[in-house]
């Protein structure tokens, strides 16, 4: 799920219908007590879009707290800002956000931004994810390339595992065929096999009755459930 967080109602109406289109999911606040709400709620975003000025918190606050808090430390921050001057985006940049956009933007920008950071944040997941994750009845241990289901192990082999994993750390967001050929098997493939299916199905198999934890999104590709 990616945070808006943004008082200018039409940009905010906007940024939904764009990246809604490319099967992210979103949530919007149109002020900082409103995404301290969200956040308190214990959901935590897979992308912040924070704007610096909003009328009641700066956004330089909000992305220290964010910062500063144990479960949402890690998620990316996107600042936007009506400002480009130099002394800005260093403020930005030093309260702990991962990159900036200066208004007004192109929204193709935007989704190339955010990409980027999402790829970025998924190979630092890897690494920060020290301890089990549960979602759900599954167990996830990401260093220890362990699945539980309850207390089951699901027995996926290395590959399944790395798919699931990948599907896990970007949920919420639509995989296509090709993203995960390149990213679980390391191809750049022009033609899309049946390799990514055949495997998401033994996947599911696996999952048992989490199968649907795996959303197929029609025309597009894969999608792990953001919430269990
Ligand atoms: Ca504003």
């Amino acid at each position: 799920m990616i945070l808006i967080i943004e008082d200018e109602a039409d940009l905010v109406k906007n940024l939904e219908y764009n990246l809604q289109n490319e099967g992210y999911e979103t949530r919007a606040a149109l002020t900082g007590q409103a995404a301290l709400d969200i956040l308190g709620e214990g959901i935590i975003p897979d992308l912040v879009i924070l704007d610096r000025m909003l009328p009641d918190l700066s956004g330089i606050e909000l992305c220290r707290h964010i910062r500063n808090e144990a479960a949402t430390c890690k998620v990316p921050v996107l600042m936007l800002t009506a400002r480009g001057e130099e002394m800005d985006r260093i403020t930005g940049l030093e309260a702990g956000a991962d990159d900036y956009v200066v208004k007004p933007f192109s929204v193709r920008e935007l989704k190339l931004r955010i990409r980027a950071i999402l790829r970025r944040s998924d190979d630092d997941g890897d690494l920060e994810f020290g301890n089990p994750v549960k979602f759900g009845p599954l167990t996830i241990d990401i260093p220890g390339h362990h699945l539980l289901i309850g207390e089951e192990p699901a027995g996926l082999t290395a590959l399944e595992f790395r798919l699931f994993k990948i599907l896990f750390l970007r949920r919420g967001q639509v995989q296509s065929r090709k993203d995960l050929l390149r990213d679980v098997w390391d191809i750049e493939a022009e033609v899309v096999t049946r390799t990514v299916d055949t495997h998401v199905k033994r996947l599911r198999k696996k999952l048992g009755d989490c199968d649907h934890y795996i959303e197929t999104v029609r025309g597009v590709g894969y999608r792990f459930a953001s919430r269990p």
